[in-house]
């Protein structure tokens, strides 16, 4: 494009990062409208940093032109979290992919933001270690996203999510300084910054550089299927497993609608007329994995698992984790759109509060299949719909916040571990008091960001923005959603 047609904001991001590494044509911005749920909405320039100096330079141009600042992984996201409601200036982390140092020793690696998890695990385990949180979408997620959702995934029952595992992080703040809190080491003296900056979804700062923990990997594993006739005695089976003194590192459920859907196109071994199977995984040392493995399969059987199949050798498990990890992309097969929720509550309410996410879902009409962290109590729900059948996107979106409310009347939250983004902020008001909103958007305030660093997400309306359920910015840009 002529020199003289490109607008000052976009010469000054090119003088920042380099003229190719910044898109504005509306074609190229497209690509960028969304994340991995339902909601959708334009930037207005899109720019890809490859050191943390360049992305400084960004957030100080942006702060000149009074611009709204977005950061952005791989886009897996669950809850609208790097979709510019907006508008304004999208940061791709994605070009900061460099492993810069492994330190096997102290048990660190130094990341920049952009790194993708599966390739962290696999470059640490050639050292004997492993970084444990583990999200399903860890093939394509970045570890940035990781930090600012405070990721989970299937090892999370025994490792904790990313918080855990996470000692500092490099971060630029929304003045356009470079800083570190936390550090190398566990502990860092003064308040926990680094804690508050996990979890907090692009409203703080852009993350430049993550020190993460390291774990030795596990001595032994131990992967087992217990299937069941119904959902129900799976659920019961979760609570007698862990009423048995047994912490398994991973204890997963799917059910029979996603064994249906995934077992013809993983081959994973589920069997198909099962009700619901239980993935479960026992880690450590041998003689102790063996233990926790008869005790699993003990409290499987109390509850009336029709088998228990024991996986040892690492073709096996794969095989196994194969259908956990390639279940929820497998529904695209089977249903053009699907809603994918995410919420928690106590284990021992799983029975119940599953009964009633399948007695709403037919109530409503649709197809729910189920594959969730049934350990943590971390439900996901999948409902599948059609997006071109009239109402049927808002009959979803209600659908979803019935749910989200049984989790919170029965003692849990609205989000396991996809965060809140734009999706839930209107459900912030259920958990939370006035005053804790407060609180919140005071801390987002003293970090320097105010509602210029991902406007319109977390907090709820009166926080900073105005209404902004998923359906409301759907109706607003009267476009077909872009669905899981
Ligand atoms: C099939 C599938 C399975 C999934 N399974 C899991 C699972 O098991 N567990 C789980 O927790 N999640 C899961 N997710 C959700 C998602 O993958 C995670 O939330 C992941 O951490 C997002 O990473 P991303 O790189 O795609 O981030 P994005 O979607 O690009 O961004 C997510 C949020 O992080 C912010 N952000 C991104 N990078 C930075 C940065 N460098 N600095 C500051 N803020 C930043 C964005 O602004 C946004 O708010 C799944 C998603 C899919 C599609």
């Amino acid at each position: 494009m002529p020199t003289n047609l490109i607008s000052p904001l976009v010469r000054d991001l090119q003088r920042a990062v380099g003229e190719r590494n910044v898109l504005f044509a509306p074609e190229d911005l497209l690509v960028y409208e969304y994340d991995a749920t339902i909601e959708r909405a334009l930037p207005d320039v899109v720019v890809f940093p490859d050191t943390a100096e360049e992305v400084a330079a960004v957030v100080r141009v942006a702060r000149e032109y009074d611009q709204p600042v977005v950061p952005r992984g791989s886009g897996t996201g669950l809850a609208g979290g790097t979709v510019p409601v907006r508008g304004g200036i999208v940061v791709a982390l994605t070009r900061m992919n460099r492993i810069v140092e492994i330190d096997a020793a102290n048990r660190i690696a130094i990341v920049e933001p952009g790194v993708i998890n599966l390739d962290l695990q696999t470059a640490v385990a050639k050292h004997g270690l492993l970084y444990a949180p583990d999200p399903s979408s860890q093939r394509i997620c970045t570890l940035g996203g990781n930090v600012a959702n405070n990721s989970g995934g299937p090892h999370t029952l025994a490792h904790g999510s990313t918080v855990s595992h996470v000692y500092g992080l490099e971060v630029a703040l929304p003045d356009g300084r470079l800083t570190w809190l936390g550090g190398r080491l566990p502990d860092m003296p003064g308040p926990d910054l680094r804690g508050l900056f996990v979890g907090s979804e692009g409203t703080l700062g852009i993350v430049t550089k993550i020190c993460v923990r390291l774990m030795p990997l596990p001595a032994a594993v131990r992967t087992m299927l217990g299937i069941f006739d119904s959902v129900d005695a799976a659920s019961e089976a979760v609570s007698a497993i862990i009423r048995r003194g047994v912490i398994p590192v991973a204890l997963e459920m799917l059910d029979q609608e996603i064994i249906r859907i995934v077992e013809p196109r993983v081959h994973a071994g589920y069997p198909l007329d099962a009700g619901a199977v239980l993935l479960i995984e026992v880690e450590g040392l041998a003689e102790g994995v063996a233990y926790e493995a008869a005790a699993v399969i003990d409290a499987c059987r109390e509850q009336g698992a029709r088998e228990v199949r024991v996986a040892e050798e690492a073709v096996e498990r794969e095989r196994l984790w194969e259908g956990r990890k390639a279940g929820i992309g497998a529904i695209g097969a089977v249903s053009p759109a699907f809603y994918l929720l995410d919420g928690v509550v106590p284990r021992t309410r799983l029975p119940q509060v599953m009964r009633k996410v399948m007695e709403l879902s037919a109530r409503y009409g649709f197809r729910c299949a189920n594959i969730f962290h049934a350990g943590d109590g971390n439900l996901h729900p999948n409902i599948m719909f059609d997006p071109d059948e009239p109402g049927a996107t808002d009959r979803v979106l209600e659908l979803g916040g019935e749910i989200m409310r049984v989790c919170v009347d029965a003692g849990g939250s609205i989000t396991g571990e996809h965060g809140i983004g734009s999706e839930k902020r209107s459900y912030m008001e259920w958990i939370f008091s006035p005053a804790d909103l407060d609180a919140m958007s005071r801390v987002r305030a003293a970090f320097g960001g105010a509602d210029q660093f991902n406007p319109c997400k977390v907090l709820p309306s009166g926080h900073g923005c105005g209404a902004g359920h998923a359906a409301d910015f759907q109706r607003a840009l009267a476009v077909p959603g872009v669905y899981v």
